[in-house]
């Protein structure tokens, strides 16, 4: 099942949810790696439910199926994309595949600098897809926080959070990831569990020995003898 991603390989939020233009929406600006365009990747397969050129553009995704948001709930997704200055590749019924970068930063509409105004509803397209609110601004069906339905991974650059904070995906590799080997050399057998060394060579010259220290770590250490001492390791 899919865990919709978020839209742009760059995160730069230049606005917010609820605040300016955006008061009583779920609505953010997303401005990409810089003030240019950039593209706007499906954050779902997804098919096109609807293109309204008459204002900014604006287009509505509905996931093929259901996915998953990062809360775990299970449901279908729709998100209204704004500003792209040009939708001619898009329309009705058209299937979006995750990823495929099917829509771009622009200034469509009432817009200050390229960027893509992006909003998430819960479940699919219903009605004309949005309502007026009470600021008087449109504003998509079924609304919710873009955090609670938008995943990010490792592929995804974020310049600019607004301060908002997505669940990260895992990334597959870390599961398969070697050992750290790092790690000193713990192939050696421990020996110090071992019975006493029977070796009747050395039984002399060690009987006189007394333990004064037992070596926790692989590590080099420095001793201080005195003349004529013997130095035993065991
Ligand atoms: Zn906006």
């Amino acid at each position: 099942m899919e865990k919709p991603l978020y839209p742009s390989p760059y995160m730069r939020i230049t606005q917010g949810y609820n605040i300016g233009s955006h008061k009583g929406s779920f609505a953010i600006d997303e401005a990409g790696s810089d003030t240019g365009i950039d593209n706007i990747l499906a954050p779902f397969t997804g098919v096109v439910k609807k293109v309204y050129t008459s204002d900014a553009n604006e287009v509505w995704l509905e996931s093929l199926d259901k996915v998953e948001y990062p809360d775990g709930t299970i449901d279908y997704m729709t998100i209204l994309f704004a500003h792209d200055n040009n939708v001619n590749n898009l329309y009705i019924g058209k299937v979006i595949k995750k990823g495929e970068p099917f829509y771009q930063e622009g200034t469509k509409g009432i817009a200050t600098g390229n960027h893509c105004h992006f909003e998430c509803g819960k479940g699919k397209f219903t009605g004309s897809g949005w309502y007026k609110n009470n600021y008087g601004t449109w504003v998509i069906n079924n609304g919710k926080d873009p955090t609670e339905c938008l995943w990010i991974d490792d592929s995804i650059k974020i310049l600019n959070s607004n301060g908002y904070t997505f669940k990260k995906i895992e990334s597959e590799h870390k599961e398969e990831q070697e050992p750290d080997n790092d790690q000193p050399d713990n192939e050696l057998p421990d020996n110090s569990k071992e019975p006493p060394s029977e070796d009747e060579e050395n039984k002399d010259d060690t009987t006189n020995s007394k333990l004064i220290f037992t070596c926790q770590k692989d590590d080099i250490y420095a001793i201080r003898l005195k003349k004529g001492q013997k130095l035993y390791l065991e």
